[in-house]
């Protein structure tokens, strides 16, 4: 028998509309060199329409795609409605990215139309040569600045201004393509990831659960994390669908700027990878702000370090909402909060549950493998590669052959080796390819890493796999100091520290310092440079 209730779709359109009929003047923030330009949603929904309009003069069908190469501002957020909603695909491209890759994406992806911020022109065209499938370039401003090389090349407000403000927004099927991304660090060309309607859809109510990250209407939330790193961990939907406040840092993202921003614009929810939140650490240990609005901090992408939940939290006030995603899982998959009887423990083991990764958001099912395919139990001990399932989960990525090695009798494999604990508390050991395999033991580098890091000397650290004659592999630690303690560091404290935890077979063979370790183009640890670099280390014996 089959229910009664309507086939409704879950499209994006609606919520724009809402924001529109029901917030009208609530703000959108961009920070702009040293300025703030403001925008209502009101004003946004009008300016929507007209860029629709716009691209349709351009000629962009639906399913025809539509790249972006643009900082975290209001041009962008209209960007993420616009396209979807009239049936066409967002492809927002990865700044960071090196030339050959992007251009790779690019027409990878067949990107139509490439909307461009005018601080990043220069990127674009130097690329512009390699891109056949690109028939239009928009500069995100006023005009287009004289002597580029790009054409045919159009300035964005030109577009708005000589647009109808009214668009007849097609009905779409929930199904729909409404976005992509690419993955970053993979080795090999990155892989697309085609988000539908239907799952952004679905994402935006899973992260604003009161037991995901509790979003409300009544926020202010500042998106740190790129828009091109998995659509901002899908927040820009989330804001708009609520009806938030929202503020965006543009390109500015040095600690004292979103210090500022959060002072002067009472943000009270902000989002980002952990080495951004490490920055800010530093600057409130040394300078006073007032950032009491701040009710909560997303952190994700990379493990939020233990001390550094407990340093937010007992020094500044401020809560660490750690949580772990994919781009594959657009990104939300668990989150790190306590359950309701684990309110009473001791404050270490608080802190500790915590730092995992956390438990499934409604809508995502997880389980743990092992190497033979069988689920390992949750005994908090066991490794396994996690796996899972889920309605904002990719079923294969975009026109690749490599897809079938990631997909297991209908889960995807996420290549995260974790436990999971009784209590359904995931942690990450590793990547698979991060741990190091001592003697037939498997060490985690992660588990290093964050223990180094909580010695008050140290500013980052990372750990790789050498190769090792008798051991087969021994882990190497590189250790960035803080700006004070540069010149007194040793290496004596910090296996000192280890000691205190580890014991002998995991404590790593030798310890480099280095003055910063290698990011990747999102802000995350790039072992990957290490591991070239330092392939012919010799261990001390
Ligand atoms: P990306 O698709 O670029 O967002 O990268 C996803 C990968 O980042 C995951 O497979 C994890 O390896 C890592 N990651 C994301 N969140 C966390 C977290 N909270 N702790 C540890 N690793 C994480």
């Amino acid at each position: 028998m089959q229910g009664l209730m309507m086939d409704y779709q879950l499209t994006l359109t609606p919520l724009l509309d809402r924001a529109r009929r029901l917030f009208p003047n609530k703000e959108i923030v961009t920070k702009a060199g040293p300025g703030l330009e403001r925008l209502t949603y009101g004003q946004m929904a009008e300016r929507v329409a007209r860029l629709a309009n716009a691209l349709e003069k351009l000629g962009v069908k639906r399913g025809d795609r539509v790249g972006t190469f643009a900082w975290n501002n209001v041009r962008h957020l209209e960007l993420y409605f616009a396209v979807p909603c009239m049936g066409s695909v967002l492809h927002p491209l990865n700044l960071r990215l090196p030339g050959d890759q992007l251009a790779y994406i690019i027409s990878h992806a067949d990107d139509q139309v490439i909307f461009v911020d005018p601080s990043l022109l220069p990127a674009i065209e130097k690329l512009a040569p390699h891109l056949k499938s690109v028939r239009h370039y928009v500069v995100m401003g006023d005009k287009v600045p004289e002597g580029t090389t790009l054409n045919p090349v159009h300035a964005y407000e030109d577009l708005l201004r000589n647009s109808s403000p009214t668009y007849p927004w097609p009905n779409l099927n929930e199904n729909d393509a409404a976005a992509m991304c690419y993955t970053s660090g993979t080795t090999g060309n990155p892989k697309g990831v085609l988000y539908s309607h239907r799952s952004i859809y679905l994402h935006c109510l899973g992260l604003s659960m009161t037991d995901s990250f509790g979003l409300s209407e009544k926020d202010v939330i500042m998106p740190v994390v790129p828009m091109f790193h998995v659509l901002a961990w899908g927040t820009p939907f989330a804001m708009v669908m609520l009806g938030s406040k929202i503020v965006f840092p543009g390109p500015h993202l040095q600690p004292r700027d979103l210090a500022e921003l959060i002072q002067a614009e009472h943000v009270t929810i902000t989002a980002g990878v952990p080495t951004l939140w490490l920055g800010l650490l530093a600057l409130l240990d040394k300078e006073r702000y007032d950032l009491s609005s701040l009710r909560g901090m997303i952190v994700g992408g990379a493990a939020a370090p233990q001390w550094m939940i407990e340093a937010y939290e007992k020094r500044h006030g401020i809560s660490v909402m750690h949580a772990w995603g994919m781009t594959e899982l657009s990104p939300l998959g668990t989150v790190s909060r306590l359950k309701s009887y684990q309110d009473t423990l001791p404050e270490t083991e608080r802190f500790a549950i915590r730092a995992k990764q956390g438990i499934s958001v409604p809508g995502i099912e997880l389980r743990a493998v092992d190497e033979t395919g069988k689920e390992v139990s949750w005994d908090g001990k066991t490794f396994g590669e996690l796996q899972v399932r889920g309605p904002w989960v990719i079923s294969s990525y975009y026109n690749d052959e490599r897809s079938a090695d990631s997909f297991m009798d209908g889960w995807f494999k996420t290549g995260d080796v974790v436990t999971i604990d009784p209590e359904g508390f995931v942690q990450i050991v590793d990547r698979t390819k991060d741990l190091v395999k001592s003697g037939g033991e498997w060490i985690s580098s992660q588990d290093l890493e964050n223990f180094i890091m909580a010695h008050p000397k140290v500013m980052e650290a990372a750990v790789i796999a050498v190769p090792h004659p008798k051991w087969q592999e021994r882990p190497l630690a590189f250790v960035v100091a803080k700006p004070d303690y540069k010149e007194s560091i040793t290496k004596g404290e910090i296996f000192d520290h280890l000691r205190t935890r580890f014991d002998k077979m995991y404590i790593p063979d030798d310890i480099v310092f280095i003055d910063s370790v290698p990011k990747t183009s999102v802000g995350k640890f790039d072992k990957k440079v290490l591991r070239v670099q330092y392939q012919d280390y010799k261990l001390p014996d």
